[in-house]
């Protein structure tokens, strides 16, 4: 292990396949396989990029079948029949369901490249610099995003100052009643508040990243009325939220609201092929041809998982509700280890298909997620101390799967919390791994 070409020839920037440290080479679904054989659920699911889980079979035929009839494969932003569809589907399956006039702006295969871009249009079209975004908010690490993004680690690697934003306290930052709207209203409409007028707010409706902090539909209706009110561009990151991940297409179709600019990514192909969009409401699409532009604005074999994504799971209401479902087990589970751990577990986190467990000890969710690795469960942890246990398995994942992963985490979870000797935690570890092997 210590000598493995990923440690020998692999950047020191190298960052989950230290908290996984095997090398995978198969995955169907939930499960994944490592080259030693042994199965894995997939509770991380490529970071929420795989909300249909891997290899989802309904995505992976017409793809085989594009690439082997030499459908076009390069990424420019050309007419090819692949965009051609994906635009159609969105349109007939996405918009005009939800009554949403949006065009599709394809930049960069990144998500950091849609915000870039949604940014970077915001500033344009308003004239002013300032964006408006959130404590512990995560948005990427290209400079422009890296501006929006709280955490502090990241922020130390940029080698520029990070200007152009200010944060303001997310819903339930401040403890008690304090509302962290009305304190932005105050300061949006105060000449002598300091803040620059933004351009726009940039916000998550749950913070994927900053610790599953889920924003409630009144705080974002009431976001939305502020934006409308003040004249402020209202841009919804939705990469890690949306595409089901919360159970409805977009994760702010509760609220009712209607934001300028939305970005999609991570799941958006379907397939954890990269691409990426910002959809703009037409009176925003102000760029002038190739402003803002790229080799890579086209990936057309994700066009084509995409479009078979969006055909398959959001044709109708089926889907959400099956999602809802496994949403209310995985509660089930969680709200049961809250009581069961109290103390130990300080809070239920998220909402959908995103949520996770607040340890009180950052330390001892550190040891809980790499327990679960070694009995076969990879769950990361995220948070301004990596204190939540994070689950974002895949939207797809089966009652059954559901039940062996929490039943995996809940024992480690005990084992953990029951026992402050890091060598008996180890021992036990092992022998469940024993057991586990297949
Ligand atoms: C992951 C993520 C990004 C950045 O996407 P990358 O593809 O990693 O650049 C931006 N916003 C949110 C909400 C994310 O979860």
């Amino acid at each position: 292990m210590s000598n493995s070409i990923f440690e020998s020839l692999e950047s020191e920037v190298r960052s989950y396949s230290r908290a996984f440290p095997k090398t995978f080479s198969k995955a169907v679904g939930t499960e994944i396989w490592s080259v030693d054989g042994r199965r894995y659920l997939d509770f991380l699911a490529g970071c929420g990029s795989l909300n249909y889980g891997h290899n989802p079979p309904e995505l992976k035929e017409p793809l085989i079948e594009y690439i082997t009839s030499d459908s076009i494969t390069q990424g420019l932003d050309m007419q090819t029949s692949a965009k051609e569809r994906l635009l159609q589907v969105l349109a007939d399956n996405v918009f005009r369901p939800r009554n949403l006039d949006y065009v599709v702006q394809f930049t960069g295969p990144t998500g950091t490249n849609a915000v870039e871009a949604a940014m970077k249009l915001a500033r344009r079209v308003t004239g002013r610099t300032n964006i408006v975004c959130f404590t512990n908010g995560y948005h990427g690490v290209s400079i422009g995003a890296l501006a929006a993004t709280g955490n502090q680690y990241n922020r130390g690697a940029a080698g520029l100052p990070l200007v152009g934003t200010t944060f303001m306290p997310y819903d339930g930052y401040v403890s008690g009643d304090f509302n962290s709207l009305e304190y932005f209203s105050q300061l949006v409409g105060d000449k002598s508040s300091g803040l620059d007028y933004p351009a726009a707010v940039l916000v998550e409706t749950v913070q994927g990243e900053g610790g599953l902090n889920a924003a409630s539909m009144e705080w974002l209706k009431q976001l939305q009325k502020i934006c409308n009110e003040k004249e402020i561009l209202l841009i919804v990151d939705d990469i890690q939220a949306g595409c089901g991940r919360t159970g409805t297409f977009f994760s702010f179709e509760p609220a009712g609201i209607y934001p300028d600019m939305v970005t999609l990514s991570k799941s958006f192909s379907g397939y954890g092929l990269p691409l990426s969009a910002v959809l703009l409401k037409r009176s925003v699409d102000k760029w002038k041809p190739a402003e803002h532009n790229g080799t890579f604005r086209g990936n057309n074999h994700a066009f084509v998982t995409a479009a078979a994504a969006i055909e398959c799971f959001w044709s109708s209401d089926i889907f959400s509700a099956e999602v809802e479902a496994a949403s209310w087990r995985v509660d089930t589970w969680l709200a049961r280890m809250v009581t069961k751990f109290e103390g130990d577990v300080v809070k239920l986190k998220g909402r959908g298909m995103m949520r996770g467990l607040q340890c009180a000890d950052p330390a001892k969710a550190a040891r809980i997620t790499e327990m679960a690795f070694d009995h076969g469960v990879i769950i990361e942890r995220s948070g301004p101390e990596d204190e939540v246990i994070k689950l974002l398995m895949p939207i797809t994942t089966s009652a059954e799967q559901i039940d062996e992963g929490l039943d995996i985490l809940e024992y480690c979870c005990q084992q953990v919390f029951s026992s402050n000797n890091d060598e008996v935690i180890k021992v036990v570890a092992e022998e469940r791994v024993l057991q586990h092997v297949m």
